[in-house]
């Protein structure tokens, strides 16, 4: 079985209404695939978290050390993609790009065994998993107050058991939308607050202070997150727990956070952190730290299924009695290709998502839907 082609599916839809989290503007929605062919027919599928264009480039600079190989050795791609571009690229597109590519092998080498991902990865603990919902961006042309209150009252209508919501976008705004989501949602739902790094650390700090009695389970990316000094300060100077990771890339990025004791809970992305090679390895090191484990997953239905393989796999913490189960972060942001690139869309329900128990990673990819949502100019 040997690598015969690696392609890119550039994926893009315009927003007729636009959002905002504290750090971006989402004029439209755009990701990337990666396709991975093997020379029996064989396809395995990736994502890459970041902009899709030179997430692409970097996947097709890779190409030339893999073409030719055994899909199945992901162990010694990885090494040998990460050492190919150590020097100037232990972070970012290199390691987005990496993980697309790393993704893809965990599928076909499932699909080669007949076996879940998540089999592969040392077995299957649970077949599904809450899931929280991520939403209440600022929109265009609405009251935030208002529109994030009574979206997340739908959520809770929908059956999720936790949602969260973006702010970051100035403290007495933010506390009156937090203060207006806990009415609209009653005591009992969880809720989780995520400031996409747009506080100051004196900011962050009046907020987690201020937001602690709506009840917070944690409180991400207060902070800008290469300041990990700054993450320390603000958890040990407000009450709300604090989570983040989405940005940090590797088992040594992570591990930098962990040993600065940036956060309580920690969000590797499965196709941002280096993918389900490095996330296994991360988990360890988290472990290491009694830091909690909470995938940030932000895109397809093809990110959505490798993070659950991903968590299908999360031993129970052996020092727990009771352990905290893993949840997963489902976006309900407007994204119409995020389901209808796979054949069977993973959906929750009642706010609990089945892990997909088929060969791989689990899920067949739509290739209509590939063409439908193609990028212009791609
Ligand atoms: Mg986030």
């Amino acid at each position: 079985m040997k690598i015969a082609a690696i392609r890119t599916h550039l994926l893009e839809h315009r927003l007729e209404v636009p959002f905002e989290s504290a750090s971006m503007r989402f004029d439209r929605r755009a990701h990337v695939l990666v396709e991975v062919e093997c020379d029996d027919g064989t396809v395995g599928w990736g994502e890459c978290l970041g902009p899709a264009r030179p997430n692409a480039a970097v996947v097709a600079s890779y190409a030339g050390w893999l073409i030719g190989q055994d899909p199945r050795a992901t162990e010694r791609h990885w090494a040998t993609l990460y050492n190919a571009l150590r020097d100037q690229g232990q972070r970012g597109l290199t390691i987005t790009a990496l993980s697309g590519i790393d993704m893809a092998l965990w599928d076909i080498k499932g699909k080669a065994l007949g076996v879940s991902v998540s089999t592969l990865l040392g077995g299957r603990w649970r077949e599904s998993v809450r899931a929280y919902a991520t939403g209440s961006f600022k929109r265009d042309g609405v009251d935030r107050v208002e529109d994030n209150a009574s979206e997340m009252a739908q959520r809770r209508a929908d059956g999720f058991h936790a949602c969260k919501i973006k702010i970051g976008f100035g403290v007495t705004e933010d506390m009156r939308v937090i203060r207006a989501v806990r009415e609209a949602i009653g005591p009992d739902m969880r809720l989780m607050i995520d400031a996409n790094h747009g506080y100051t650390v004196a900011e962050a700090i009046k907020v987690g202070r201020a937001a602690a009695e709506y009840d917070i389970d944690w409180f991400e990316e207060p902070v800008v997150p290469e300041q990990l000094s700054a993450y320390a300060e603000v958890r040990a100077n407000q009450p709300i727990p604090v989570a983040g990771g989405e940005t940090w890339h590797t088992r040594w990025g992570m591990n930098a956070a962990l040993q600065a004791r940036a956060v309580d809970i920690l969000q590797p992305d499965m196709a941002g952190c280096g993918g389900l090679s490095e996330a296994m390895k991360i988990a360890t090191v988290a472990s290491l730290h009694g830091v909690r484990i909470v995938p940030h997953v932000w895109g397809t239905g093809v990110h959505i299924a490798a993070a659950l393989q991903f968590m299908a796999a999360q031993t129970p913490d052996p020092v727990r009695v009771n352990p905290v189960e893993p949840i997963m972060e489902f976006d309900r942001t407007h994204n119409p290709f995020r389901q209808a690139v796979l054949n069977t869309p993973i959906e929750a329900v009642h706010g609990t998502v089945a892990i997909p128990n088929g060969p791989g990673l689990g899920i067949e990819v739509n290739r209509d839907a590939l063409a439908e949502f193609r990028m212009k100019d791609a």
